[in-house]
């Protein structure tokens, strides 16, 4: 068996291993086999990252920078990030299975993100305020919470993180990241930057592991004074949960059964592309796929026949690969829950139009590929309308009017995003106001940007991510009162 290359976590500026000695093996997803290992952290490890966190929160370097300086370090981090995006890339594909393209574009473009909020650090102001009482002056501050817990899913690891980190750090926070057991390699080669780009040691932290041993002492760790989550809705009740009772403050991003609607008038060949980049881009693997495709009873058939012709097409292979499409399912367990709600999809009668199982293909047998699958006669009461798959697995939803797809497309339990194609550009933004999703696109499908606030409504989250307010929830206010006066009256009578 061939060696297996060790990723470290990042705690106090410097390299560790778990506390434990213990690794757990990280699987190449293309492959099915082993390929590194990664720290196996235990609540040991939990505590260590944290005390280190918390020991630069409130003393050393960090916060004696003024906030231009620390602007300045995350223009620092951007550019390494930059410099090394392919490096990071090829780790990234190698253990979630994303394509390559996508990856190496997503390296890209995460420095904008530090860029952006390295830009707001020294713009966060308090205010001088009015005053009813004569003789005092007050002001406000905005300050940090102290050390943030950033704990990320498996999809997208770097892209995800980097919407927390870069707010956090702004703010003057320091970080401990949990990333997944899944594909922890990535978030370990870019967390060793930071010290690169001169951060002081402590300021940012991992820790590995499996979420069900050390999520818990993370989350109620009492030195945590936030959590930024991002992963599906059951985990995120508990970190909820957790954090109401330990009174952390928390944002949570969660799942979505986003629905993507085309009407009659719309450009169709762009729908097409629209439904196929909401559904098999990324195998589904997004938490804002639009899983749930509405046509236009009159043009049902005919956009249907064009959506198999573009999805039949779709090439399936070596993620690292530049002209691969559709990549494998990250893990063995997601494969198996994908293909078990293709069996529960069948049977509900939902009718099977593509794809439907593994590919039978020698060079894709090792890897955990499902074919893109598109059910039609879907009924949006049936669990595969319902429930998260996140897999390349799409319904299709008839409806008749305007009022319909609202309907349907808001009789869910989640909120995340939602696609509107037409032509008609008042309908568009009648259906923009009408649907209950933190993000409307309308004639366009998965874009996001570090300007653009991104999170969910209903069970699809709290809180927004990107865009310049994101800071807020990584700071609080203080009042500071200051009396003018040469006496101070009255001690027993509120002032
Ligand atoms: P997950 O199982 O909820 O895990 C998310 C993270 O939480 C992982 O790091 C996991 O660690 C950790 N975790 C597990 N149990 C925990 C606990 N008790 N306390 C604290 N942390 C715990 O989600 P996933 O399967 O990795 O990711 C897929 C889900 O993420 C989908 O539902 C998807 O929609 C959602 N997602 C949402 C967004 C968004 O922005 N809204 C973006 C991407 C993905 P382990 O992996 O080690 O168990």
């Amino acid at each position: 068996m061939a060696t297996l290359e060790r990723f470290h976590n990042i705690v106090d500026g410097g390299k560790a291993t778990a506390a434990s000695g213990r690794w757990f093996p990280s699987y190449n997803p293309f492959t099915g086999e082993a390929w590194a290992e990664i720290p196996h952290g235990d609540a040991t490890d939990v505590d260590r990252a944290v005390i280190a966190a918390d020991r630069a929160f409130t003393g050393g370097d960090w916060p004696k920078l003024t906030a231009s300086a620390r602007g300045k370090l995350l223009h620092r981090f951007a550019d390494l990030v930059l410099s090394e995006a392919e490096r990071l890339a090829r780790i990234e594909t190698r253990d979630n299975g994303k394509l390559f393209a996508e990856m190496s574009g997503q390296l890209r473009y995460i420095p904008e993100w530090f860029h952006y909020f390295g830009g707001l650090a020294d713009k966060i102001e308090g205010a001088v305020l009015p005053m009813d009482k004569p003789n005092m002056f007050a002001f406000t501050r905005r300050e940090p919470l102290g050390v943030v817990a950033a704990i990320t899913p498996w999809n997208s690891p770097l892209l995800l993180l980097a919407w927390k980190l870069a707010p956090a750090l702004a703010a003057g926070n320091t970080v401990v990241i949990k990333p997944s057991e899944f594909a922890s390699a990535s978030t370990l080669a870019f967390a060793e930057l930071f010290a690169k780009a001169g951060f002081p040691k402590g300021v940012v932290n991992t820790v590995t592991g499996y979420g069900s041993e050390i999520g818990q002492s993370l989350t109620e760790h009492p030195l945590i004074a936030k959590i930024a989550f991002t992963g599906g809705d059951a985990t995120g009740a508990q970190v909820g949960a957790a954090a109401t009772r330990h009174l952390k403050h928390v944002t949570l991003e969660l799942g979505g059964k986003s629905p993507n609607i085309v009407f009659a008038d719309a450009r169709l060949d762009n729908a097409v592309k629209g439904a196929v980049a909401g559904i098999f881009a990324a195998s589904g693997q997004t938490c804002i796929a639009g899983s749930r495709l509405l046509v236009e009873r009159s043009i049902h058939d005919d956009f249907v026949d064009r959506l198999l012709a573009l999805a039949r097409q779709a090439k399936l292979g070596d993620p690292a690969e530049a002209e691969t499409q559709v990549g494998p399912i990250t893990t063995e367990a997601q494969l198996k829950k994908v293909l078990s709600y293709i069996d529960i999809a069948k049977a509900e009668g939902a009718k099977l139009m593509l794809g439907g199982k593994r590919p039978e293909v020698p060079h894709l047998a090792q890897g955990w590929f499902v074919e893109p699958t598109i059910f039609a006669g879907v009924d949006n009461r049936m669990r595969i309308a319902r429930e998260e798959v996140f897999g390349p697995v799409l319904s299709i939803i008839p409806f008749s009017d305007e009022d319909e797809a609202v309907s349907i497309a808001n009789d869910n339990a989640y909120g995340l995003a939602a696609g509107v194609w037409t032509e008609n550009a008042r309908r568009a933004l009648r259906m923009a106001e009408r649907i209950r999703a933190g993000t409307v696109w309308i004639n366009t499908y998965r874009a996001v940007s570090y300007l653009a606030p991104f999170g969910g409504m209903k069970r699809s989250g709290l809180g927004r991510e990107s865009g310049m307010r994101a800071i807020d929830e990584y700071l609080q206010t203080k009042s500071v009162w200051m009396n003018l006066a040469e006496d101070f009256p009255n001690p027993f009578v509120l002032r």
